[in-house]
């Protein structure tokens, strides 16, 4: 017998117009064929999809701002999406230095909304990922080490559970989903309508810079920034990218909360390795957060990926040189395909591991690779060659962050979460025993 729950909301179920653009997420290889999404207009449309689905026996998924970089996240075949994106309000109280944001907007909004008010909002390096998803997971960028990861920040929350109750998470209620929620990743517990971040004043100005170099000089950039990026003043974000051999350099984007004069001084150690060129600028805020967060379309993204992550505790030594180059020498010419590590330490680190989720708080910079393709036929080879580089890089770096996640990772739990698995997996059976909101690598209940 059909259910009588309607689903309510921008209901599109497939044929209907609007299914194709529906299904495009950001990397192609991700799209699925869902029956139905329901794009909520408010809360109580989550609640009458999540109990249409269970009363269909539909398979779920949340979704926000289409950014999954694993197949089956946020989409499956035959099953209900559950779209947050329309949810966009953002309320800056200033008195209380916080903000309420609908799970709807993407990065790229949140950052230019407070800094036109004066205030900063943690950020990556694309503005179009959704906030929904980025915050459970993580959330991590150039400025974390004066602001903690994304999630360091969240201080509430308000979320659906699986039974269609609404849950309203804070310090004081519901504290143990507000710590699965600050690292556990998305997908795993309900789907968050709201979150309510701690937010700082912005200063007036800072420095951006760009430094590129020959992909030649690869190898002593990589090694010279592992000894120093991690170490520079935490007001330093730094983000290093190692491009394919066809084609590709070596790129260095980052910001510097103070002047030029400063910047230009902590940059010296890594400047003074090979040739690079260089661009700083010193801006006022906002500008500065334009500068960083160039534009990143959804849908006419065209190129597919497989990422894999880790976290580094030591520099590299000279025998991880070599699986990386075979990478870079295998990978895709022409493709977004390549290396790239983020500075950790600072405000990061000085939150114990236990403190949330998210438990890779003492390393010293995080790395994640990525082959990249456009011809399906193209997918297997390069799945297989991130997936054996990690293998092989295996021996160098700890864990994996679980919003570049690698489905070619076996019993990942402790992989992303390290210690804090088996307590994540208590929250799960609280909120979620029935394990109605999973995917490949979610969290089972304990
Ligand atoms: C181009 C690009 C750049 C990136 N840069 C960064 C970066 O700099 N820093 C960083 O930390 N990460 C980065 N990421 C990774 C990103 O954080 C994850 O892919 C994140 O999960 C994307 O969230 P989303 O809402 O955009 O994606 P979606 O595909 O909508 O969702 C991703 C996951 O989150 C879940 N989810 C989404 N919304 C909700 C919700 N409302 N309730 C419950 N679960 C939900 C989904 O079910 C799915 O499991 C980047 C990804 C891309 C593609």
């Amino acid at each position: 017998m059909r259910s009588q729950i309607k689903l309510t909301g921008r209901v599109i179920f497939k044929g209907d117009p609007g299914y194709d653009s529906a299904r495009k997420n950001w990397d192609p290889h991700t799209d699925r064929f869902p029956k139905v999404f329901v794009f909520a207009q408010k809360t109580q449309d989550v609640v009458n999809a999540i109990r249409w689905a269970r009363a269909n026996k539909v398979p779920i998924r949340p979704r926000s701002g289409r950014h999954a970089l694993e197949t089956n996240l946020s989409q499956v075949n035959g099953g209900i999406v559950i779209d947050t994106s329309n949810l966009k309000s953002i309320k800056l109280n200033k008195k209380c230095g916080t903000a309420v944001v609908g799970t709807g907007n993407r990065v790229g909004r949140l950052v230019d909304k407070l800094a036109r008010q004066g205030y900063m909002a943690p950020f990556g390096d694309s503005p179009s990922v959704g906030i929904g998803g980025i915050t459970p997971g993580g959330g991590i960028g150039p400025l974390q080490r004066t602001t903690g990861l994304i999630s360091d920040n969240l201080i509430g929350l308000e979320m659906v559970d699986a039974k269609g109750r609404v849950i309203r998470a804070t310090k004081k209620r519901h504290s143990d989903l507000l710590w699965a929620s600050r690292g556990g990743g998305g997908g795993n517990f309900g789907v968050y309508t709201k979150y309510k971040f701690k937010v700082r004043r912005a200063p007036e100005k800072a420095t951006v810079f760009t430094v590129t170099w020959p992909w030649k000089q690869f190898v002593k950039v990589v090694k010279a920034w592992q000894r120093w990026a991690p170490f520079t003043s935490t007001k330093l974000g730094s983000e290093l990218t190692v491009g394919p051999k066809k084609g590709g350099n070596v790129s260095m984007l980052g910001i510097y909360l103070g002047s030029k004069k400063e910047a230009i001084h902590f940059l010296e150690p890594i400047l003074s390795v090979g040739t690079p060129t260089k661009v700083i600028k010193y801006l006022p805020y906002l500008e500065a957060t334009k500068y960083m967060l160039a534009p990143d379309p959804i849908l006419t993204q065209k190129f597919s990926n497989q990422f894999s992550s880790g976290f580094g505790r030591r520099p590299f030594p000279d025998k991880a040189f070599k699986p990386m180059r075979e990478f870079l020498e295998k990978a895709e010419g022409g493709t977004p395909a390549g290396f790239f590590f983020l500075n950790w330490g600072g405000a990061i680190k000085r939150k114990s591991p236990r403190a949330t989720a998210f438990y890779w708080r003492d390393p010293q910079y995080y790395v994640e690779w990525n082959s990249s393709w456009v011809k399906p036929s193209h997918a297997a080879r390069n799945i297989a060659l991130a997936r054996n580089t990690r293998k092989k890089l295996q021996p160098y770096i700890v864990g994996s962050y679980i919003n570049v996640p690698d489905q070619g990772i076996k019993c990942s739990g402790p992989v992303y979460y390290g210690k804090n698995y088996a307590r994540l997996r208590k929250v799960k059976a609280k909120y979620d025993p029935k394990n109605v909101f999973q995917n490949p690598q979610s969290i089972p209940p304990a």
